[in-house]
């Protein structure tokens, strides 16, 4: 078994970014520019943000980050979208969900101009994707896919099961494994509350993407020796040892899963930074797109 060491992955390209960036600089040109829209204090949202703000300054990326009060109206919120869209300054804007419940993350996340919205939720980066064309895609999948790159792990003919069909981890997912694309090329299954048969459908699986939320749902007895197992699943469970007074858990049993397969990524330390190295990745491409870099 080895792991997937989304950290080490992670510093990989972080670090070519940071001499990009410096390049930049030597050149004259602009620098990358994030605006991350916090609405409300919500704790794991605010750990997130916080981790994207802080990777940005390391890079040497600029950052804004907008607090807003989780009582701001709909209209409120889309009317700053619209000021940052104007922004000539800022390459990319990212939300981050959830929402308080009397506000539409679809609205929002329409609102965003495509050419800014690096977390590739907006329409028209979801239809270039399906597509195949360039586009920003979700920093969680793309993530996947840049950890499978690294490792030079050849997908090609693989049955790839992913479980769970979020907008913005497992049907991007289902469609990049599925793309003509190395990685890639694989036949996709994705799975959802309603899929019968889902641990005969896993023990099938050459790759398992576990993207439901639930801790720990993913057990020995539902894969097959030798599977790739990527595990997005973040949960916050109470656990008093822990000066936060939470651990977190990933949606797969690991010490009993891991000895079976070929590959596995660890929760933390797995899928998470990898998902900030592709979101870094997705605003630099937008910054060189906007201004010719
Ligand atoms: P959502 O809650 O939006 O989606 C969960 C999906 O899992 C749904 O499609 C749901 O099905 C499906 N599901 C739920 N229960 C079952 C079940 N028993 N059997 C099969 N499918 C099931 O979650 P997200 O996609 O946003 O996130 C998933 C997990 O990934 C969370 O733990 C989240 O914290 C984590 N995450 C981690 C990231 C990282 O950087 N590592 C980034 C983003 C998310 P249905 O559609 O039928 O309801």
């Amino acid at each position: 078994m080895e792991l997937l060491d989304g950290k080490l992955v992670s510093r990989a390209i972080i670090d070519a970014l940071t001499l990009q960036v410096a390049q930049l600089k030597t050149e004259g040109k602009k620098i990358p520019h994030l605006a991350a829209v916090l609405v409300g204090n919500n704790g794991a949202s605010e750990t997130y943000v916080g981790a994207k703000v802080k990777t940005c300054a390391e890079i040497g990326f600029k950052s804004s980050l907008v607090r807003l009060e989780e009582t701001i109206t709909e209209n409120r919120l889309l009317n700053l979208i619209e000021e940052l869209n104007n922004d000539v300054d800022i390459d990319g804007i990212l939300v981050q969900l959830p929402l308080p419940k009397h506000i539409s993350d679809e609205k929002v996340i329409n609102a965003i101009h495509p050419s800014k919205d690096v977390d590739g939720f907006h329409p028209v980066n979801v239809g270039k994707m399906v597509q195949g064309l360039p586009a920003y895609v979700p920093a969680t999948p793309h993530g996947i896919m840049l950890m499978l790159e690294h490792y030079k792990i050849d997908t090609k003919g693989m049955n790839a099961v992913v479980v769970g069909r979020s907008n913005i981890v497992g049907r991007p997912m289902s469609i990049l494994l599925s793309g003509n694309t190395n990685p890639g090329n694989c036949t996709v299954t994705i799975c959802h509350s309603h899929t019968r048969h889902l641990e005969e459908i896993c023990r099938n699986a050459d790759i398992i993407v576990a993207a439901l939320g639930k801790p720990e749902f993913v057990t020995a007895s539902m894969v097959k020796p030798g599977a790739i197992v990527i595990d997005v699943g973040i949960t916050r469970v109470p656990d008093a040892s822990k000066k936060s007074g939470f651990a977190l858990k990933g949606d797969v049993k690991f010490d009993e899963v891991a000895p079976l397969c070929s590959y596995i990524t660890p929760v933390p330390g797995g899928v998470g930074p990898m998902t900030i190295a592709a979101l870094m990745k997705n605003t630099y491409a937008a910054c060189a797109e906007r201004n010719g870099n």
